[in-house]
């Protein structure tokens, strides 16, 4: 067997880690879901399909969600909610609670649990699998099938040592960030509702359980591919290739060879992704090859972070002690992860070489697109050679003044060409202003380059950098009212950050540094 996976590309030692996500009780519940019928929302309004389930068994385990007790509204999207032509209102109703909190399924659903593999740190950690998310099946829309799953639906045969659950803190940082990048344009599963329930859930200390219901096109991930490639089953391999090909990349069956040309151009996808993440300082906690989706999705937020006072080095989850999901490590761990689908998929593509030029598309991928995406974050309309040199240089300075990464970019917008007098607000971002002023000269120039002007230049910046971003401080808040049964700040968040390039001047508050409580914030695996 030839192997691609190079060494880790952050040049940090690989240690063995354990699942992430603490253990907590073992619900074992017996399966009590009952069959919704008789009620509008049913086969009829919810006319759900699984073309994943129509794959062979060994992909998955067919099982009920376990029923959460007492299950209550807490939270719906209403972009969400249109995508799969419902109105966001009418999940309160007591029938979509029941439905997507795991106590009712709809007449046509086939739920399931699949099982797929990973690395996990860097680690080959085995068999993993939906050990808390069950599939509902999918639903026709006007851009193709939505897959609709619960996270935290109750235990499956791949929780190992997990409960299945999912506590309500974690629920809420899942769901608001998932729709907050999508209104950011960045490639993302989505989140429909969030029910509760005063069941306890054993975490640090005891939560409350919910349930989150998730929407993808797809939940395949480069280990659902990796999972087979290490079991040495090149049969269900190629089951799985062709079926994510035939699903969702149907032009690659013209290609010479469709599983490489998979690969490049999931590479490419990755590549933009992780780009767009970059480009608005987010950072995904945990980038295993187990959370990275086959469709270039970002996928399985659990201790994600959006950039503040800019760090390159910073480290999101605090899981994560050696810092291999640090802010600059995560495109090459990008990189990495592509690595590990190469190999996965060597079998299919035949030849090394032929998996190597598909990897090779990555790194001008992501170069390609950051450049593109730096350059609209500074407002640039041309191209020119040294805009590398300008944004190394800017990156610099931020680093040295810790500036605020959302605010900076924003404010970077009020700067006037032939005004610098006019600069301190975001002068006043920095401590060494002089280093400000010599780095702003070279932009001025850049700008006067092309001829920018000032009105058309601030228009167009505000349109790619928010004001608005899920800052960890604006997450605990809400959670900590929804803890008390005031879910009015998660709906707050969750309508500015629907919007987030708006002004929204009677929101202006949100768009705030951290607050001195919020120093002490930590988020780890633990959800
Ligand atoms: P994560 O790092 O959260 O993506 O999870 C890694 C693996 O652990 C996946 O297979 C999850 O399904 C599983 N997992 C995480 N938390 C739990 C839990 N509370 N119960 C069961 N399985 C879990
Ligand atoms: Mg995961």
């Amino acid at each position: 067997m030839e192997f691609l996976i190079p060494f880790l590309p952050c040049g940090r030692p690989a240690r063995t880690f354990a699942p992430c996500g603490k253990i907590a009780f073992q619900a074992g519940a017996p399966c009590r879901s009952i069959l919704l019928t008789g009620i509008a929302i049913t086969a009829h309004t919810l006319p759900l399909d699984n073309a994943f389930a129509a794959l062979p068994p060994a992909f998955y385990t067919r099982l009920m969600p376990t029923p959460l007790p007492a299950p209550y509204f807490v939270a719906a999207s209403a972009p969400a909610a249109s995508l799969i032509g419902l109105d966001a209102a009418r999940l309160a109703e007591p029938g979509f609670v029941e439905l997507l909190s795991g106590n009712a399924v709809a007449e046509r659903s086939l739920p399931l649990a699949a099982v797929y593999s990973g690395h996990q740190f860097g680690v080959w950690a085995g068999q993993l699998g939906d050990g808390r998310a069950i599939l509902l099946g999918d639903i026709a829309t006007e851009h193709g099938p939505m897959e609709l799953q619960l996270k935290g639906a109750g235990a499956t045969p791949y929780s190992r040592m997990g409960d299945g659950r999912a506590v309500l803190r974690s629920s809420i940082r899942e769901f608001l960030c998932s729709e907050a990048m999508a209104a950011l344009g960045i490639p993302t599963s989505r989140a429909l509702s969030i029910m509760g329930s005063q069941q306890g859930i054993m975490r640090e200390t005891v939560e409350t359980a919910a349930v989150v219901t998730r929407m993808a096109p797809s939940f395949v991930r480069f280990g659902s591919f990796e999972h087979w490639f290490y079991r040495k089953k090149p049969d269900e391999l190629k089951i799985l290739a062709d079926y994510v090909i035939d699903s969702f990349y149907p032009h690659l069956r013209a290609a010479a060879n469709p599983y490489q040309a998979l690969l490049a151009e999931v590479c490419v996808r990755t590549a933009h992704m992780i780009a767009h993440w970059q480009a608005v300082g987010f950072m995904h906690g945990v980038m295993n090859t187990d959370n990275m989706s086959i469709l270039g999705l970002t996928l399985d937020y659990g201790p994600f972070g959006f950039m503040e006072a800019f760090d390159t080095e910073h480290i999101c989850n605090h899981t994560d002690q050696q810092g291999r999901y640090s802010y600059a490590n995560q495109p090459q761990v990008g990189h990495w992860n592509c690595y590990a689908l190469g190999q996965a998929l060597l079998p299919l593509i035949g030849e090394v070489a032929e998996a190597q030029a598909a990897l090779d598309t990555y790194q001008s991928a992501f170069a390609e697109k950051m450049n593109t995406l730096l350059r609209a974050k500074l407002g640039l309309r041309t191209q020119h050679d040294d805009d590398t040199q300008l944004f190394d240089s800017m990156f610099a300075l931020m680093q040295t003044n810790h500036v605020d990464f959302t605010n900076f970019f924003r404010t970077l917008a009020t700067l006037q060409v032939d005004a610098p007098e006019h600069d301190t607000v975001l002068r006043d971002m920095f401590i060494d202003r002089p280093a400000f002023d010599t780095w702003a000269a070279q932009y001025r120039t850049r700008l006067r380059q092309e001829h920018s002007v000032d009105a058309e230049r601030q228009e167009a910046m505000n349109l790619v950098n928010p004001k608005y971003v899920l800052r960890n401080y604006l997450a605990q808040v809400a959670i900590e009212k929804a803890q008390q049964h005031d879910y009015t700040e998660v709906a707050t968040l969750l309508e500015i950050l629907q919007k987030p390039f708006d002004e929204q001047p009677e929101h202006q508050h949100y768009a705030a540094l951290p607050p001195d409580w919020a120093s002490h914030l930590e988020v780890s695996c633990s959800s």
